[in-house]
């Protein structure tokens, strides 16, 4: 039998709580049999470059959550094609020496909905403009969607700069609008801000009225699993979906090029059951 090698991986950013990406690492690795040490490393980000010299470049790779997704980009020897599209990069590997950065959270929407049954078609709303709601945007529209960004009025610069970079990367049009103004029916729409977030749990980034007519929804927050958008969603008979698979997902796609493995839905689905098991006895 081939020995397993030990892989020492590891979180980066600031401040990292209680995060759950250990136990979703080690309920991958059974799932496999992979032998892996996966610790949290908070990292302020004035120490970045000097924590990058000094230990990290010892691992054999490690994942990167905020603020550090854009800060490491510098500091690595090269990029997957995604993480170059979205300069931002959550995963890390080594190869012989050299480090190379991926975007995974790309993988883990598009795998999650899939395994869901939600398609990315017809019109699509993005709520927000941070770093998810562009990698959605960028995402549904390579998936051939319309996009509408839906943000509040204190972001519409933000916007704007995602809609021209867009338009510089993709040649492609985004629409923006307001979020208080949107009312229309959309295939999708995909919360990709922190409203409704615990532990401010009665809030919703949407009008009851435009989440109703809705085809589908998709709220990439994870805590609590069921939002007031989805719970909303579910009260009319709209399908949904919470950020937790989509985390499931990216942490399965980082293991995936760290260990050479390829993960099913079934597995996944064990892992993102146990997952919520441990944020609901939080
Ligand atoms: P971010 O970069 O901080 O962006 C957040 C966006 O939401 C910004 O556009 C912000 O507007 C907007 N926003 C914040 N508070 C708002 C409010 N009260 N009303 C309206 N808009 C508001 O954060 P992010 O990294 O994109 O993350 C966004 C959400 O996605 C978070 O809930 C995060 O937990 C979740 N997420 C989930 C996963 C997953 O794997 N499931 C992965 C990444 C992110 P301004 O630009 O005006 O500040």
């Amino acid at each position: 039998m081939a020995e397993v090698v030990k892989k020492h991986l590891a979180l980066i950013g600031c401040p990292l709580g209680h995060s759950v990406s250990p136990l979703i690492h080690q309920a991958l690795a059974a799932e496999k049999q992979l032998s892996l040490s996966y610790t949290l490393q908070e990292i302020p980000p004035a120490a970045l470059a000097e924590r990058f010299a000094t230990g990290l470049s010892a691992l054999d790779g490690f994942n990167v959550t905020i603020p550090h997704k854009t800060e490491i980009v510098p500091l690595l020897d090269s990029l997957s094609p995604r993480a170059a599209l979205f300069g931002a990069v959550n995963t890390v590997r080594r190869e012989e020496g050299r480090f190379v950065g991926y975007n995974t959270d790309c993988e883990g929407f598009l795998r999650s909905v899939k395994a869901a049954g939600i398609a990315i078609d017809g019109n699509v709303l993005i709520t927000g403009c941070g770093g998810a709601a562009r990698m959605f945007a960028f995402e549904c529209l390579l998936a051939g969607a319309q996009v509408t960004l839906a943000v509040r009025d204190s972001s519409l610069t933000k916007a704007a700069a995602l809609q021209q970079e867009i338009r510089d990367k993709l040649q492609k049009e985004i629409r923006l609008t307001a979020l208080q103004s949107v009312d229309g029916a959309y295939d999708l729409i995909i919360n990709a801000t922190p409203v409704g977030m615990a532990p401010h749990t009665d809030a919703c980034p949407l009008a009851a009225a435009a989440v109703k007519k809705a085809g589908a929804v998709f709220d990439a927050i994870y805590n609590p699993t069921e939002t007031q958008l989805l719970k909303i969603a579910r009260e009319a008979g709209i399908p949904g979906l919470n950020g937790l698979p989509m985390l499931v997902w990216q942490a399965a796609v980082a293991e995936e090029l760290w260990n050479g493995v390829t993960f099913t839905e079934e597995e996944v689905a064990r892992v993102t059951a146990l997952a919520e098991k441990e944020l609901k006895n939080r």
